[in-house]
């Protein structure tokens, strides 16, 4: 990766509406860097994935030491999870704590998806796509469908949306109808080929998204969208895996 400059700032983050914020790794390209939520809570904030872990989230992002911060993982791919060390409370799903507490560039698809060309600048001086590790960031906390994590004045409910991976989490504040979905739903390419991929899962796992009482999807990667778009997604979807001769499935 000769010629590549090291990144001065390697984070960007923007204030949105409803007291969120969207962090993102600048030097990645769009179709690896994810969307990490940053949501204030009056007790506690909540980080909802964590992206590659090459630079310290907290060294770059002074706002993140405010207050304590919950960490959740929603699902344990490289591109959402690789920050999750630095921080005390780790949360997630059980089917994915394995993985969490010993992250490999294979069980994390980073062998599959690091290559040279997504790095505009690099992290650290010496950085390769060969020498990437993940550190170890074992659940403090498992979660399963229907908990709760609780900020003080804002409450998630959490998700369990197996099919791109068998973990995958989503949170949905039913006060206001924001739902953060990571890689279960974005508008894009959605993979459910993957090691651990469950298609059956996946299309159950949509059928119950679209029925959401959503106003604000916060996904994985790429932009925001609506109830609008996220029944279209899923109806896409859907429609994608039905078997020849049963159209009416
Ligand atoms: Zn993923």
């Amino acid at each position: 990766m000769k010629g590549i400059p090291v990144a001065d700032r390697w984070f960007r983050s923007e204030r949105l509406d409803d007291g969120v914020r969207l962090i993102w790794e600048h030097h990645l390209s769009p179709d690896v860097h994810c969307n990490i939520w940053f949501i204030e809570g009056r007790d506690r904030n909540l980080m909802f994935d964590s992206g590659m872990g090459v630079r310290s989230l907290k060294q770059e992002l002074a706002f993140l030491s405010e207050k304590p911060v919950v960490c959740v993982a929603g699902h344990s791919h490289f591109d959402h999870m690789g920050g999750h060390w630095e921080f005390e409370e780790r949360v997630g799903h059980a089917a994915e704590a394995d993985i969490m507490a010993a992250p490999t560039c294979d069980n994390t698809l980073a062998a599959d998806y690091i290559e040279p060309h997504h790095f505009s600048a690099l992290p650290h001086d010496g950085f390769t796509c060969d020498s990437y590790r993940l550190k170890p960031a074992p659940l403090t906390r498992l979660v399963d469908e229907g908990d709760v994590i609780d900020l003080g004045d804002r409450v998630f409910r959490v998700l369990h949306v197996p099919g791109h991976s068998p973990g995958s989490i989503a949170l949905l504040e039913e006060a206001t109808g924001l739902l953060l979905s990571s890689d279960c739903l974005y508008d894009g390419n959605l993979l459910d080929e993957l090691w651990h991929s469950n298609i059956p899962d996946y299309l159950e796992s949509m059928a119950r998204l679209k029925e959401l009482n959503v106003r604000t999807v916060r996904p994985g990667h790429y932009d925001s969208f609506g109830k609008d778009r996220l029944k279209d997604l899923a109806d896409d979807y859907i429609a994608g895996h039905r078997k020849p001769g049963c159209p009416n499935d």
